[in-house]
């Protein structure tokens, strides 16, 4: 392993964050990182592309594939966008929701 600054293979193991993933520090430029070489950054241009094709229904191993990224990123993705969906306005606030049919 490297330091992503410095190229350093002086690095530590400095405790973990909040996803569990391990994080790490180098001593020689103090720099902390975290060991995750897929992290890479999609651009928004990518991701508007991802939207597009989503609605066209492709499957999501063809949109990995068309658009550059990997198929867990776009599950991550597609997981954030529809937890920021707000639910439609002219629902009822509270829903008597069974999420359980074992009685
Ligand atoms: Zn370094």
């Amino acid at each position: 392993m490297e330091c992503p600054k410095c190229g350093s293979t002086n690095i530590v193991k400095n405790g973990s964050i909040h996803n569990g993933k391990k994080k790490y520090a180098c001593k020689d430029c103090n720099r902390q990182f975290v060991n995750n070489p897929k992290n890479k950054v999609i651009s928004q241009e990518t991701k508007e592309l991802i939207d597009k094709l989503l609605i066209e229904r492709i499957s999501l191993a063809a949109i990995a594939r068309v658009s550059g990224v990997s198929e867990q990123w776009l599950h991550d993705y597609l997981n954030n966008k529809l937890k920021k969906k707000s639910p439609p306005a002219d629902l009822p606030a509270r829903r008597n929701t069974r999420t359980s049919t074992t009685a």
